[in-house]
């Protein structure tokens, strides 16, 4: 007896829309994601999409009318409600550009809840552009089957952020100079991982981070990596020993 084929089938678009969705809701796409649906995926009439709004969850639609600058879909079936990420926070130096999109893309893929940019003393730049941050982040989202977008902080000076640390949340600090395996102190609790610039902390800011009651080392192996590579090796890390790998 042939296998029943999946619905709707992996093959399916999936987009983020910035609207609250809804049973039975009408909507018409344009710009980016309709020239996607029209003339990327050539989405005809009939055609099930896949949409998610970062509130309600996901959602499956049909297209009713597949113009090349206009989509319409109707939505049909409310597919999953918003996932439920860990409570982990990712703060970084801001980097290169082209470093910093990868960075934020697999902080996005590995589960991350929030992206805080840091300001720090050998930081290359102070503000990152926000809106391309999230649109890398809706783009990964989109990719990986994510229905809740990270969180993305306003950037803020190091010494700020230390200075009104949660008392509840549990720092862990990616030093190059050495420090726990993740595998003796990652918990299932809230908890944030920092990450430095590639220059690196300075003297003074590695003391005043150690000096938070809450903030414990790590090291990520013998290895210097790039912030980047420390980032997704930290991320992971902590998602396979505390996070919701094994969960799926
Ligand atoms: N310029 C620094 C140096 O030469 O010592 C290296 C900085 S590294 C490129 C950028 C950041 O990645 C570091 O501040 C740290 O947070 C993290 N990192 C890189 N390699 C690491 C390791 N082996 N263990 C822990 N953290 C590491």
């Amino acid at each position: 007896m042939p296998a029943t084929p999946a619905w709707p089938p992996a093959s399916t678009p999936r987009l983020f829309v910035d609207q609250p969705l809804g049973p039975g809701l009408v909507l018409t796409l344009d710009g980016a994601p309709a020239n996607y649906l029209a003339n990327v995926m050539r989405v005809k009439a009939g055609a099930p999409v896949r949409l998610f709004d970062d509130a309600t969850g996901e959602w499956l639609a049909e297209v009713t009318d597949a113009g090349r600058r206009a989509v319409t879909l109707q939505l049909t079936t409310h597919l999953r409600a918003r996932e439920a990420v860990p409570d982990l926070w990712l703060l970084f130096a801001p980097i290169k550009k082209d470093r910093l999109h990868y960075l934020v893309e697999k902080a996005t893929e590995l589960g991350a809840a929030r992206l805080q940019p840091v300001v720090t003393h050998r930081a290359i730049v102070d503000r990152p552009n926000p809106e391309r941050l999230r649109a890398h982040m809706i783009e990964a989202a989109e990719q990986c089957d994510r229905t809740a977008l990270p969180e993305l902080g306003e950037p803020e000076k190091l010494a700020s952020l230390l200075a009104t640390w949660p008392a509840d949340r549990m720092l862990l600090f990616a030093d190059e100079k050495g420090g726990h395996a993740f595998a003796d102190v990652a918990r299932p609790v809230p908890t944030a991982i920092l990450i430095g610039p590639e220059g690196g902390f300075t003297d003074e800011e590695r003391a005043a981070i150690r000096a938070v009651p809450q903030a414990i080392p790590v090291s990520l192996g013998p290895r210097i990596l790039r912030a980047e590579t420390a980032a997704a090796a930290a991320l992971a890390a902590w998602m396979s020993h505390a996070g919701d790998w094994g969960t799926r």
